[in-house]
């Protein structure tokens, strides 16, 4: 087990050296970045999350954080993997039994096992926490039909936590969490999105079709898998794809940077794009942007880790700034790019198709903003 500066070096490392390298062909193939997340697991990223006792970092959400935002800055795609393996490998340790954890958290923390969530469901979209497939009784064995409509790692993931409400269920949010393994019999992916970035992260729908479902899958006691949700999944989530925008507009904002210094005119004397003011407006636009939102994010995690009452909010407000954040930091640059940007050159076109996942995945933006608004009028959320 690697001490967490280390393992942070490491991760910096090879972000910087493999996973910059594969980002484009990654991007074109659409293929799943297997190569950095094989690097990543051996070099014990997969166990940043797990406690030490099971062979594991034991990290915090602020290492996570770090972890994800320098993966981002150079492969998006695998930077979304790997996040979608925290939510559930913090899942699993914080909430699964002790057989479940034996079982699964050493080959998690050695790097041979990838975990992944598997919540939304076509029936209640981005209101991910409100599943509609429920578990059916066949005497006494418990079984899952569901339609998962978009999983990150679908058929790649060696695992995958589970949404559904319980037998019998009095409503939406009473619902449980389930560890099911790669290829239970009647669970199979259902196709791919050919999403409009992220390209690599092989987000697909996932199909469940009478699947057994035992007890000593389920993670916490019967019907507590909501409050799983918001207590463990929700802040590593909205903190992670925070982390995941601001490493995509830390990329953009240096591409363009070192861009607009070496694009020369002929016609003005050999003067610099970055001598015209309006540019070093746009500039200095992007900066603002980048650096409030890094500031936000230093301070959600402060308090989140601080057991603050009030880190609910910027939990949830978190991801909504850094989204927009990234948004307004690459079209900007798009358009500082000009035609070698829209080119597909120096990679902005690929940061500006992974920026727009962001706001999107749920809780998407919008939902985000009518729970603050509620919060800050004292209404309930649900
Ligand atoms: C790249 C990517 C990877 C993903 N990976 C995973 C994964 O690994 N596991 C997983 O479970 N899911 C995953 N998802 C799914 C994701 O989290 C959402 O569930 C999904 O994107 C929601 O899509 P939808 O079209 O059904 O949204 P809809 O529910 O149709 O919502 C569409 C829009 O309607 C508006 N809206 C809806 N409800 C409200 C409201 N209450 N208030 C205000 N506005 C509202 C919002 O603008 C919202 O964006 C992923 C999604 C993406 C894009």
């Amino acid at each position: 087990m690697a001490d967490i500066q280390s393992l942070l070096a490491t991760n910096e490392r090879i972000s910087r050296d493999l996973l910059a390298k594969n980002a484009d062909q990654i991007d074109q193939s659409r293929k799943f970045p297997r190569e950095n997340v094989q690097a990543l697991g051996k070099a014990g990223l997969f166990g940043l999350l797990v406690p030490p006792q099971y062979g594991g970092s034991g990290a915090t959400l602020a290492d996570m954080s770090k972890v994800i935002e320098a993966q981002a800055e150079n492969c998006a795609s695998t930077a979304m993997v790997m996040l979608m393996h925290y939510c559930s490998s913090a899942a699993i340790a914080a909430k699964g039994e002790n057989a479940m954890k034996e079982r699964l958290l050493p080959p998690i923390a050695r790097g041979e096992h990838l975990t992944t969530l598997a919540f939304s469901e076509a029936g209640s979209g981005g209101h991910f926490y409100m599943p509609v497939s429920e578990v059916r009784m066949n005497g006494v064995q418990k079984r899952l039909t569901a339609s998962k409509s978009f999983v990150t790692s679908a058929g790649e993931a060696d695992s995958y936590v589970v949404s559904t409400r319980k037998a019998g269920a009095s409503g939406p949010t009473d619902v449980n969490l389930y560890v099911l393994p790669k290829g239970a019999t009647g669970f199979t992916t259902a196709g791919h999105f050919e999403g409009l970035g992220l390209a690599g992260n092989a987000s697909g729908p996932m199909k469940l079709e009478d699947v057994a479902i035992e007890d000593s899958t389920r993670l916490g006691p019967e019907g507590s898998g909501f409050q799983s949700m918001l207590e463990v999944v929700l802040p590593h989530f909205q903190i992670g794809v925070a982390s995941v925008s601001l490493g995509i507009a830390t990329a953009a904002f240096h591409t363009i940077t070192a861009h607009v210094g070496a694009r020369k005119y002929e016609h003005a004397g050999g003067a610099a794009l970055a001598s015209i003011p309006r540019v070093q407006f746009l500039e200095a636009e992007m900066a603002v942007e980048l650096n409030s939102s890094q500031a936000y994010l230093g301070e959600t995690i402060r308090k989140a880790l601080g057991g603050d009452p009030a880190a609910m909010i910027d939990v949830l407000g978190v991801k909504v700034k850094a989204a927009d954040a990234c948004l307004a930091v690459v079209s900007r640059a798009m358009t500082l790019g000009g035609g070698w940007a829209f080119g597909r050159r120096g990679g902005l076109e690929r940061m500006f198709r992974d920026a727009q996942a962001a706001s999107v995945m749920a809780p998407a933006s919008d939902v985000l903003k009518d729970f603050i608004g509620k919060a800050c009028l004292g209404l309930p959320l649900f």
